[in-house]
C-alpha cells in the first residue's frame, strides 16, 4: 500500500549553478508563484544529453500520440 503525498506543481525554474567551485553539475530549482525553492535537481554535465534525449522522447510521444500521447495512459 502506499500513501499518497501531497505533490506540488512547480510555477517555474531556474536554472543555474552553485558556489561550489568543484561542483560540476546545473542546478534546476523548482520555484512556486512566489519564486520560493521548494526543491532542486541537479544534473551531472555528463548526463545532460542523455536528459535532454529523454525530454525529447517524451515530447514526440506527445506530439506523435495525440491524446493518448503515445503512452500506457
Ligand atoms: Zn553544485
Amino acid at each position: 500500500m502506499t500513501m499518497e503525498r501531497p505533490f506540488f506543481n512547480a510555477h517555474s525554474i531556474a536554472i543555474g549553478t552553485c558556489p561550489n567551485p568543484a561542483c560540476r553539475a546545473i542546478h534546476v530549482h523548482l520555484l512556486d508563484q512566489d519564486d520560493y525553492v521548494h526543491a532542486q535537481l541537479t544534473i551531472g554535465c555528463e548526463n545532460v544529453e542523455d536528459v535532454i534525449a529523454d525530454l525529447r522522447t517524451v515530447r514526440d510521444r506527445i506530439v506523435m500520440g495525440g491524446e493518448k500521447k503515445g503512452l500506457d495512459n
